[in-house]
């Protein structure tokens, strides 16, 4: 199946970054969210993007244009129902995107993709809520989407050959190199990356060494672009422990106990760049 159309739900830093990278790429946007308000805001987010590109001569004001005119924004559904492929990419809220999924689900054709851009929720449970589950999918893009080239392709327990096929020749279309993932918390990435950011507590907690120099170890040793430690200030520590706390429960292995440091951190509200303080002061 050739998509000619992407709808998609949510027209926030995701869902927006999700429509640049498809108009740029020459394939038509559908934009739905809740308000009007929030529809222009996610299609000004995309002409300042693209303004900046053109500063930096990466694409003409004419490719601006034309990108621009690709997107078409709704806050009714119904205007999802020209989409091959839907993306979903609301709040990250399990009972609202089972809400929103059925009710695509009830609207589209039954040909049609969906795709959920969830962060932590089972795609399998997603799929679930669907009458489709084996035209159910995971597109977990990565922020800024329209700098960023990976994309996890997430297969749910259903998902069918044909679908997954589809998906990745799209997001290689977008100009993406996508990977294949099974169902599982955290995917890939993060799975890997948070708990690594918690080991990286324990070592500051044990004393082993200063927090820059834990930071710098990692950047210099590991070729990482930012240390853990810094890198746990960015994404909040709130959200680090969150995260550990649903690998513990999920996958029931202590290997993932929350660092206590982090925990009094996050007690503190020492959250990271976002409250001023976190490990480094801001
Ligand atoms: P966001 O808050 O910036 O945007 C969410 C948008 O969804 C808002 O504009 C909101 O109005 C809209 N929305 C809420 N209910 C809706 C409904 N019923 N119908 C249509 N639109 C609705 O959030 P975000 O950061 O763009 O995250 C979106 C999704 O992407 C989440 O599932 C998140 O886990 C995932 N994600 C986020 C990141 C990130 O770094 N921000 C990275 C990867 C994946």
């Amino acid at each position: 199946m050739t998509i000619e159309t992407v709808g998609i739900i949510g027209a926030g830093t995701m869902g927006n970054g999700i429509a640049q990278a498809c108009a740029t790429s020459g394939i038509n946007v559908v934009m739905v969210d809740i308000s009007e308000a929030a529809v222009q805001k996610g299609l000004a987010t995309v002409a300042g993007s693209l303004d900046r590109l053109i500063k930096k001569e990466k694409i003409t004001q004419a490719d601006k244009e034309a990108a621009l005119a690709r997107i078409q924004t709704s806050t009714d559904y119904a205007a999802l129902k020209s989409a091959q492929l839907v993306i979903e990419a609301a709040t990250e809220n399990e009972a609202l995107k089972v809400k929103i999924l059925q009710q695509v689900d009830d609207l589209v054709g039954p040909e049609v993709i969906i795709a959920s851009n969830t962060s932590s929720i089972s795609i399998t449970k997603l799929a679930a809520a669907t009458k489709r589950a084996d035209k159910f999918i995971g597109m977990h893009f990565f922020n800024p989407v329209p700098m960023m080239a990976l994309v996890e392709i997430i297969r749910g327990l259903q998902t069918s050959d044909a679908t997954h096929d589809t998906v990745k020749a799209l997001a290689e279309r977008l100009g993406k190199s996508p990977i294949t993932v099974k169902n599982a918390p955290g995917f890939v990435v993060n799975r890997i990356l948070i708990p690594m950011i918690n080991e990286a507590f324990f070592v500051l907690a044990e004393g082993l060494a200063t927090p820059e120099d834990i930071d710098a170890g990692m950047k210099l040793g590991c070729n990482h672009p930012i240390g853990p430690l810094a890198l746990a200030d960015m994404v909040g520590l709130d959200v680090c422990l969150a995260v550990m706390n649903v690998y513990l429960e999920e996958l029931g292995d202590s290997k993932y106990r929350p660092c206590p440091l982090l925990k009094e951190y996050v007690n503190a509200g020492r959250l990271g760049r976002k409250t001023g303080q976190g490990v480094y002061t801001y």
